[in-house]
This record gives C-alpha cells, sequence and structure tokens, in this order.
C-alpha cells in the first residue's frame, strides 16, 4: 500500500512518490525566535514529527531541515520583530534569538518533538541569501530601489498558483502606499537596506541591509537540498504570502519547476472558538500546557483531530485525552502484571493483527490520526476484554504489548514513568556514570549501566541531549 498525502498545490490526496525513491526531503518552515513558543506551534511541529516518525518507520530515509528565523521578519509596522523585542528586553538581538530559540528547543523537547537534522540559521547564511537574490534579479524577476531590492510579481507567471489567488484579486484586496519604493504592493522585499538603528546589517551588492523574511527559507532550502525537493510543510497561515513567495524566489532563481512536488499544510488553532491572538489576550504557552496536561496527553489531543482540520482547545477535550492516555498505561501495567499467567494457545492475536494493518491503512491515507486512534483504542479495549475474561496466552500479550508500543511510539503518547520517580541510589549511579563519561572512562560507564539494570531494571540509553531512560521489561 502506498501512502497517500493531500498537496495544497493540487488539493487533492496524490500518491508518495519522493524523487528519490525511498529518500524524503522535508522542509519545514521554522519559528521566528523573538517570543515564548505557544499551543498553536505544539499542533504544527507534533504533525510534522508524526510524519517523520512514520515514514521512517515505513522504510524511507527523511533529511528534515527546519530554518530558524533570527532577522528579517517585519511587523506590519515595518519593524523587526527580533529588534523590537531587543529594544524592549534592552538586551542584544543576538541574544534575543538565542535567548527564544532555547526556550523553543526545550519546549519541543517537552513535547517529545524529536529535533530535525539541521536547523539552519538565517545569520549565517547571508551569502547564500545574496546569492539567491543575485540570480533573481540576473534573471529578471526583481527590481532595486533606493538600495532595497524587490521580488517584481508581474513578472512571475504562476504567483498565486498555491493559495489560488490571482494577481487581479490579490491587487484588489492589497493594501496601497506602505512603501514606496515598491511598484506593485504585492511585490515583496528580498534585500532591505538597513535603517541607522537596524543592528543587524550585513554588506550586499545594493546597500548594507538584511535579507527579507522568504527568501531565507529558499536560500537555505536549496542550499542544502537543491532546487528541487519533496516536501514543504508549515501550518495554513504560511500559505499565502510566505510559500506563495517561495515558490517565485525559487523557481525565478533556479529555473526548475516545481520548487517542492507536496506541499502539506496544518490546520488553524482556536482557544475556545477563537482565534489566538495578543490583542484578545489568550495566547496559549506551550510551557503552561505541558506543565498541566503533560505531553503525551497533549499530544493524543492533538493527533486525535485530523492534521488539515482546525482544532479547538478546550479543557473538556484535554480531560478526555488524559483519560485516554491513563488507559494506555494502565493496559500496559496489566499486560504486564498478566504475562506468564496465560496458556500458549494464540487467542486473539489475528484479531491484533487485523486491527494493527487497519491502523496502517488509516495513517498511510493522508495521515488518518483520528480513524488511526480509534483502531488504537480498539486494540486497548480488545486487550482489555481478554485479560479481564482471563482468555489469553503469553504471546497475545507479548504481541499485544510490542504493538500497543510500536503504533504509540508515532505520536508519542505512552505515558513514561518521571524522572523523580527513579530511587535515590539509581539517581546517585547516573551521577556517578555522567562523571565518567565527561572524562571519557566508558568502562567505567558501561559497568555502572549494568548496575543499574541488573539491581533496578532500568535502562538507561545515551541520546544527543543527554541520557534517557525507561524500565525493563
Ligand atoms: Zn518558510
Amino acid at each position: 500500500m502506498t501512502i497517500r498525502l493531500f498537496n495544497t498545490m493540487t488539493k487533492k490526496k496524490e500518491a508518495f512518490k519522493p524523487l528519490k525513491s525511498k529518500q524524503v526531503k522535508l522542509f519545514v518552515c521554522g519559528v521566528t525566535v523573538y517570543d515564548y513558543t505557544h499551543l498553536g506551534h505544539a499542533r504544527t511541529y507534533s504533525f510534522y514529527d508524526t510524519l517523520v516518525r512514520f515514514l521512517n518507520h515505513q522504510g524511507y530515509k527523511v533529511k528534515y531541515i527546519q530554518n530558524v528565523t533570527d532577522v528579517g521578519h517585519l511587523l506590519d509596522t515595518g519593524e523587526d520583530r527580533i529588534l523590537k523585542k531587543a529594544r524592549e528586553e534592552k538586551k542584544n538581538p543576538l541574544e534575543i534569538a538565542q535567548l527564544y530559540l532555547n526556550h523553543w528547543m526545550e519546549m519541543m523537547e517537552k513535547m517529545k518533538i524529536d529535533k530535525p537534522d539541521l536547523m539552519p540559521r538565517a545569520t549565517e547564511h547571508i551569502k547564500e541569501i545574496t546569492k539567491q537574490i543575485s540570480d533573481i534579479i540576473k534573471n529578471g524577476y526583481a527590481y532595486i530601489a533606493n538600495g532595497s531590492v524587490y521580488f517584481d510579481v508581474s513578472k512571475f507567471k504562476g504567483y498565486g498558483k498555491l493559495s489560488k489567488k490571482i494577481p487581479n484579486e490579490l491587487k484588489a484586496g492589497a493594501r496601497v502606499g506602505i512603501n514606496v519604493d515598491k511598484t506593485d504592493p504585492h511585490d515583496f522585499a528580498l534585500w532591505i537596506q538597513a535603517p541607522p538603528e537596524h543592528v543587524l546589517r550585513w554588506e550586499s551588492p545594493w546597500s548594507v541591509g538584511y535579507p527579507g523574511w522568504h527568501v531565507e527559507d529558499t536560500a537555505i532550502a536549496v542550499r542544502y537540498f537543491g532546487p528541487q525537493y519533496d516536501v514543504h510543510g508549515g501550518a495554513i497561515e504560511l500559505a499565502f504570502p510566505h510559500h506563495e513567495a517561495e515558490i517565485a524566489q525559487a523557481e525565478a532563481a533556479t529555473g526548475k519547476k516545481p520548487y517542492v512536488k507536496y506541499w502539506v499544510h496544518t490546520g488553524l488553532l482556536t482557544i475556545n472558538k477563537q482565534k489566538m491572538s495578543k490583542s484578545v489576550g489568550n495566547i496559549v504557552m506551550i510551557s503552561d500546557m505541558v506543565e498541566k496536561w503533560g505531553p503525551e496527553a497533549l499530544r493524543l489531543w492533538i493527533a486525535s483531530t485530523n492534521y488539515r482540520k482546525p482544532i479547538d482547545y478546550n479543557e473538556n477535550d484535554l480531560e478526555v485525552a488524559k483519560k485516554r492516555m491513563e488507559r494506555i498505561g494502565s493496559t500496559l501495567e496489566r499486560i504486564k502484571e498478566n504475562i506468564g499467567k496465560g496458556g500458549s494457545k494464540r487467542i486473539f492475536s489475528a484479531k491484533l493483527e487485523k486491527l494493527k494493518k487497519e491502523f496502517f491503512k488509516a495513517m498511510e491515507d493522508d495521515f488518518n490520526t483520528p480513524l488511526a486512534l480509534s483502531k488504537f483504542f480498539e486494540i486497548i479495549t480488545l486487550v482489555n476484554k481478554h485479560i479481564y475474561n482471563g482468555k489469553f496466552s503469553n504471546s497475545d500479550l507479548k504481541l499485544s504489548q510490542d504493538v500497543i508500543k510500536e503504533l504509540g511510539e508515532f505520536f508519542q503518547i505512552i505515558p513514561e514513568k518521571k524522572k523523580a520517580q527513579l530511587p535515590k541510589a539509581v539517581l546517585d549511579l547516573i551521577r556517578k556514570r555522567e562523571a565518567a563519561r565527561k572524562i571519557g572512562n566508558f568502562e567505567l560507564a558501561d559497568k555502572i549501566r549494568n548496575e543499574i539494570r541488573e539491581k533496578y531494571g532500568v535502562v538507561i540509553e545515551d541520546t544527543k541531549d543527554g541520557f534517557r531512560w525507561k524500565s525493563a521489561d
């Protein structure tokens, strides 16, 4: 069975066929690091995390890039978001970017969202950006006005093809007169001459200035992926004008079409049916939500709605998700208690395998996670029923345990025991082991790891972000 994926460009579910057989190049627009991260981000990036986990599981090799915007993302007032924040907090803009990037990484980890393979920063790719702008000018798609460079939308025939907004409509609805240098209000800045207060500035053939927001993403994507790649993702509000601009820039610069094969967008998030916004004062931060509900319940709640549909945050739905998540935990406990107490003849393994197949079918159908989850919970019900009636074999239970963990992994919904629950003796050993690792004594580190496993039944795993633990079973 092949995976089908909804492509915003064609408005259809299409068979998923990467350009190079099983290799997938995925670019997801990253965050502008100027503020604390909110629940909308949790929704978007949880979905792409599930997508990557699932594709990898199905034998694809995914290379996942998420860029970091640390300059050039302007407010409606024309002010750079990071610079404004730096002024307000009386800090250096790069300090601000680092501070909020660190916060972002911490929140993603708390949400159990895996790190992308690469997180390139705009300020570290000015060379690639100016090169792309030069190519766009050379190919006749941009003009220079007072040291700034603008993309000429009228020169790019396909402008509007993703969001299905045609240039005339664009013109009619546009706000005019904000920038006197632009010949059309929908032309967008590729390079902006820096006013004196703009401290992030670089030399360029046009002026001392800084890049526009849209061009950062395409310069970075083309640098690492080449002129064409498989999937570009982001939240739906980025489709216009941001992604429209990305297509125009990349295709104008490289001459290769299409820039991206599949455009994937996640739906909006509302808070009690209201749009989340600073002016309403209903911004919900990830940090508060993780504290309140835990990552597993949040991710279960997110996956319970189709990724393309709007999702509404309300406490009732989260209560439901939390209870369902706890049910997964108690089922796994019950399985553990009963393994070894059953017979040898398989009783419900075939039924379980069938549900598992249906789960995968749902996932392959444009990541229909609500349907996949309903299959997952049918498995939970099946297992509980059989344990309750005493009708199970040991291999039934072993299979149940494996399948629940395997499927739960895509959404990270299997409840974890908290670190604080580790006994002090284990924590002391972990500290000793970390110290040994730090000085390169890996022999001792391994010895301690084995000791922890044998004496306390705790498995320690090293990751690039430190250690993780789980109970051995
Ligand atoms: Zn982007």
